[in-house]
């Protein structure tokens, strides 16, 4: 059994710097990133624990980044609205001040550090390169008085508990995780209210006009209006009355989840737990309240949630080169090296696959799926991964573009879960090797003809022509409302 430290066990987080001895406390700060959420979060719980251990004030800090890993509208708009409704909660429930910056985080972190005379920084996980090195820059600019603490709040068992290396797959991780959750897949402590009040106040924020902003500069990639951000809605997905999934659709998870007109099947939750506005722990804790009623499907959901979901982690965390082919196991990179320059029936550019102008209708809908929808189907972001191999110069070029494609437009893309799935459909990553064939090589091979026999692909690619109408239209409607004024004022 893992010590505790006050209200959240030891193993849950890992100290990234400790402060010289005897240094005198100053406040708390959380820096909060991955873990966008006032219910259900180690970190929070941990920054307002220790503060109140020290009798000194807790405060969050955001950093809105000028450009991260190419967010657009869409991502950006659903991540901002959310974090509107976080401020308020957290402000008005918990007497928590909510600090924004922007610009890069390596810089306003420690200046924010230094300004207020904090001693400890607690800060949310994620395997992300690009926040790792920013943590290093920020642990080496802070002062020897700051103790950094980085808490897996995304996890049910924290990344480097469940494992100390990298896995091979599922089958490897599988027993590992299921070992481990007795012990960690246990009810949230009441978060408790702030002892100190924080002096000062924070500038208050023009939420309005940080997302026009970022709605008019990410345009090309439009918000999606079937999602609605935040905690409250992202609760009413996994357990609302009216069409919850663990209340109203759980029933078919384990047999319609891969059937990718039955989107209802599935829960919806990626772009919550990518923003992480909700708690995969909290999923976890309400799904197997109601095993009973369903064990299949809860445990065909648990499956992906836990064990996929935090495989994938594993990979980013242990994998540094996570979305290149440097990142393949030897067996898969030797063969695609090997069929890199096999002949292929089509090549297409980036541009025509974006376009979605293939010659394959079931592909081509994928594609308009993810572009208008915002989210492609499950099932079908795997066929859409292996074609972008069967259809490009060869391995490299085809997991760029997938990354591309996936990040750009997937409302819960950039994420350890999306370099995964596309490693694991392009490069074979968790998976074995099948039969040799032509450009393929070893890595597992999916064709028309085998989604045709398992799905009803007209009425897929209906289904998409009727999103992509509806999205067309709401566009233009709102395109009519954004002119209204301006004519209006001509006049
Ligand atoms: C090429 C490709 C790209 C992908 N890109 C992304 C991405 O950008 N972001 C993303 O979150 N997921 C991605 N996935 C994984 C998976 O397809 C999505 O998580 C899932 O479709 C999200 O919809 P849902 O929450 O309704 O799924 P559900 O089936 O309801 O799953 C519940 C949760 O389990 C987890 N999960 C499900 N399937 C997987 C999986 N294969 N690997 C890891 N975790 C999983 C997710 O957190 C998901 O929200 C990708 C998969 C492939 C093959």
């Amino acid at each position: 059994m893992a010590a505790a430290s006050g209200a959240v066990r030891t193993s849950r987080f890992r100290a990234l710097k400790t402060a010289r001895p005897g240094a005198e406390a100053g406040p708390v700060v959380y820096w909060m990133f991955r873990d966008q959420r006032v219910r259900d979060n180690w970190a929070l719980i941990h920054a307002v624990d220790q503060a109140n251990r020290a009798n000194v004030p807790v405060a969050v800090a955001f950093n809105l980044f000028d450009q991260f890993l190419g967010a657009r509208a869409r991502q950006l708009g659903f991540m901002l609205r959310g974090l509107k409704q976080l401020q308020r909660d957290i402000e008005e429930t918990l007497n928590i001040p909510f600090f924004l910056f922007q610009g890069d985080a390596g810089e306003t972190i420690p200046n924010f550090l230094e300004e207020c005379g904090a001693t400890l920084l607690v800060t949310d996980f994620t395997p992300l390169r690009q926040i790792r090195k920013c943590k290093e820059l920020i642990s080496s600019k802070v002062s020897d008085r700051v103790t950094i603490h980085e808490m897996d709040a995304h996890n049910v068992v924290p990344v480097w508990v469940a494992s100390d290396k990298l896995e091979y797959s599922a089958k490897t991780f599988r027993g590992k995780i299921n070992k481990l959750l007795p012990e960690y897949l246990i009810d949230f402590p009441t978060l408790e209210l702030p002892n100190r009040r924080w002096d000062g106040s924070c500038q208050p924020i023009d939420w309005d006009d940080l997302i026009a902003h970022a709605i008019s500069k990410g345009a090309e990639v439009p918000e999606v209006h079937w999602c609605i951000p935040g905690e409250t809605a992202a609760l009413e997905v996994l357990k609302g009355k009216e069409n919850g999934f663990l209340t109203k659709r759980l029933k078919n998870y384990s047999t319609e989840r891969n059937n990718p007109l039955k989107t209802h099947a599935l829960s919806g939750l990626s772009p919550y737990l990518h923003f992480g506005q909700i708690s995969a722990q909290r999923c976890a804790l309400e799904a197997k309240r109601v095993r009973q009623l369903h064990p299949q499907a809860v445990d065909t959901f648990l499956e992906e949630m836990i064990v996929r979901r935090e495989l994938a982690d594993n990979y980013c965390f242990y994998q540094l080169h996570y979305d290149s082919l440097k990142g393949a196991w030897e067996w898969a990179k030797k063969s695609l090296l090997e069929h890199a320059s096999d002949r292929r029936e089509h090549v297409y550019t980036r541009e025509q696959l974006e376009k979605a102008q293939t010659a394959d209708p079931l592909w081509n809908a994928s594609q308009l799926e993810m572009v208008h929808h915002g989210k492609m189907h499950g099932y079908m972001r795997m066929y859409w991964a292996k074609k972008i191999l069967e259809w490009t110069k060869g391995p490299e070029e085809a997991l760029e573009i997938c990354i591309y494609l996936n990040d750009k437009y997937e409302i819960d893309g950039r994420d350890p879960s999306g370099y995964v799935g596309c490693m694991w459909s392009i490069c074979g990553v968790h998976d074995q090797g099948w039969k040799e064939r032509p450009v393929f090589g070893k890595i597992r091979y999916m064709n028309y003809a085998g989604c045709r026999r398992k799905f009803d692909v007209d009425g897929y690619i209906s289904y998409v022509k009727r999103l992509v109408g509806d999205a067309k239209k709401r566009k233009r409607a709102e395109a009519l409302l954004d002119e209204r004024p301006q004519k209006q004022s001509c006049c």
